[in-house]
């Protein structure tokens, strides 16, 4: 296997069938359909070093096939895009922000968005980078776009759900000659192609729904240009925020399963939200896909589907806490996006601007009845 094979029968246009084929290497006779995780520091290589495995911190053949099986899936049938993995979400962020801005450069950042992102802007700050934010909602970014020379967008954001128009984002920066990143860790690649709405760069952490069991992380940036990929992959090398081969593989296995898992995941949560709304106590709830939801419309038009995530507040944070000890099918724990349910009371870390009550619910694999009817009864005995 090298980095050059052509791609495996990857032929079908529907996503679960482009899901379970993705980045498979062609069959060789008793070869397995996805090779087992290669285990190597450094790569035998006599003569000069050329080709494409000779290191283990710059490349390695797990990888190359997840990394196809995430760019057929970011981009189908766009030619000349690369997709590269990292150890973590923010891993690729960073990799992305550090890679292409320098001293002097702007850099337009979402309010509202990943809560790791203000300590990366202490970080561009401390670099002479001047960053600027506004919320994803209404797009409020447009406004501070001037003399910007990237755009970053999270859409839907994380946790407030807020969804901005991304393709007219895309213009106004391509417009004024900056280049778009959008984090799709919500969505996933099922779910939105950034890339096809006119974004550079698709970031994103795999640690949530992409892989979607909660048992490793992963990051992972596709761009569509190969002089600014090159910057991206040479940062990677700097710095060497590269995924173990076993979680590549990991990864690679639990792509199989994404388009069973985000159908779903993502109809249970409309159904839970659907029955949130009945809820008195409940108030600021978010689900895009929700059709009264404020972000439905322009969800609808860049989206293909709606997520995992549903955020709502309780009146207090006593009653958010005596809601989340109540429940018995959703684990209280942080992050979201896997086939076991979980929920947090997002204030206990602070950072977010939420209200104490806020509540973010990422809703698993469960039956639904039995998730909706957890959840219906935990509100009841966690009542005043
Ligand atoms: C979790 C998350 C990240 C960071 O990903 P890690 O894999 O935890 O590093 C970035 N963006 C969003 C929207 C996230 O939810």
């Amino acid at each position: 296997m090298s980095g050059t094979d052509t791609p495996g029968r990857c032929a079908g246009g529907g996503d679960g069938t482009r899901a379970v084929r993705a980045g498979l290497p062609e069959p060789v006779k008793h070869e397995p359909t996805l090779p087992g995780p290669v285990f190597a520091a450094h790569f035998h290589l006599p003569g000069d070093p050329t080709g494409p495995y000779t290191y283990g911190r710059d490349e390695n053949p797990t990888w190359t096939l997840l990394e196809r099986a995430v760019g057929e899936l970011e981009a189908p049938g766009q030619d000349g895009t690369e997709t590269l993995v990292f150890a973590s979400g923010m891993a690729a962020i960073s990799s992305v922000l550090f890679s292409q801005l320098r001293a002097g450069d702007t850099v337009v950042l979402p309010s509202d968005g990943y809560q790791v992102l203000p300590l990366v802007r202490a970080q561009l700050e401390a670099y002479g980078i001047e960053v600027r934010t506004a919320p994803t909602g209404g797009n409020a970014q447009l406004g501070v776009l001037d003399g910007a020379k990237l755009l970053w967008i999270e859409s839907p954001s994380n946790p407030g759900l807020d969804v901005c128009d991304i393709r007219g984002l895309v213009e106004a920066a391509h417009t004024r000659g900056a280049l778009v990143a959008v984090d799709n860790t919500l969505a996933t690649p099922l779910g939105q192609r950034p890339l096809e709405l006119g974004a550079d760069f698709s970031v994103a952490s795999g640690t949530k729904q992409l892989t979607g069991h909660g048992d490793l992380l992963l990051g992972y940036v596709t761009g569509r240009d190969a002089a600014t990929m090159t910057a991206v992959r040479r940062w990677r090398k700097i710095v060497g925020a590269i995924p173990g081969p076993m979680e590549a593989w990991l990864a690679h296995r639990s792509i199989s399963t994404l388009h069973l898992r985000v159908d779903r995941q993502n109809a249970s949560a409309l159904a839970l939200a659907e029955a949130l709304r009945e809820r008195p106590e409940v108030t600021g709830l978010r689900y895009p896909g929700l059709p009264d939801d404020p972000s439905h419309k322009i969800a609808s038009q860049q989206m293909r589907r709606f997520g995992c995530v549903v955020s709502f507040t309780l009146p207090t944070r006593a009653r958010a806490d005596r809601f989340l000890d109540a429940l018995r099918l959703v684990d209280d724990a942080t992050s979201f996006g896997g086939v076991r349910s979980t929920a947090e009371r997002r204030g206990r870390w602070g950072g977010d601007a939420v209200p104490e009550g806020f509540v973010r619910l990422s809703v698993g694999a469960e039956d639904p009845e039995d998730l909706v009817a957890d959840v219906l009864r935990a509100l009841e005995e966690s009542a005043d």
